[in-house]
């Protein structure tokens, strides 16, 4: 098993989200949970590397040549993949990884993690998504899905089907019994017998 982990290429301000990124990958390597990532060695993405690499675990890097330079290709990997752009990197790690992460992050990490949600929502994929929230990091955005998801922009089965946790034990005992909700288009139950489509190829 092989898990997704999006983080920030910065530190942030709060020293806790480093020390919960490196229990974290910890946890993971103690497990046997390989961690596939952005393969930079900048920020909490290289905190979670350093500490999955030192407690013995796996670790594959899947990089943009344009950012091998800028964000410090981590030189200690398991596997770094050289990729040639932004959407072959996020392709990469969604094909390789059995779930997603988010650790506390900024930009990069919410475009990933939202493809990853979305593409659960649209039936691409019926992996579990997750966010792992260091101190309330995370609960702003969740409480913003929440209000969309109230007006109705959000169906609750996809707003639900992210599991949110505050560790690794937590996250992977949600993520072990996690079902993948019903895709946005499927035939609604009272349809009648329609053969369920195949989910769109992206
Ligand atoms: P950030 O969360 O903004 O600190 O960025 C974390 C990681 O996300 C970095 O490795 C960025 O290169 C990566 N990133 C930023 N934008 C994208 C994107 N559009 N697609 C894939 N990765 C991205």
């Amino acid at each position: 098993m092989r898990l997704a982990v999006y983080t920030g290429a910065s530190l942030g301000a709060d020293p806790l989200f480093a020390e919960a990124a490196r229990a974290f990958a910890a946890e993971l390597a103690r497990r046997g949970v390989g961690v596939v990532y952005g393969g930079g060695h900048v920020g909490l993405m290289g905190v979670v590397a350093d500490a999955a690499l030192a407690a013995g675990g796996e670790v594959i890097g899947v990089m943009p040549r344009a950012l091998v330079d800028e964000e410090t290709a981590h030189t200690g990997l398991s596997e770094l993949r050289v990729v040639r752009t932004m959407h072959e990197r996020k392709a990469e790690m969604a094909r390789l990884a059995d779930g997603f992460v988010a650790l506390p992050g900024g930009l990069g990490t919410l475009e990933e993690i939202f493809e990853a949600w979305t593409w659960l929502q649209l039936g691409v994929h019926a992996k579990p998504v997750g966010f792992l929230d260091v101190s309330g990091y995370w609960t702003p955005l969740l409480e913003a899905v929440a209000a969309m998801s109230a007006a109705g922009l959000v169906h609750p089965e996809h707003r639900d089907a992210a599991v949110v946790a505050g560790d690794a034990d937590e996250l992977l005992a949600r993520f072990a019994v996690w079902e993948a909700p019903r895709r946005r288009w499927a035939e609604p139950p009272d349809r009648g017998t329609a053969p369920a489509r195949p989910a769109p190829r992206m």
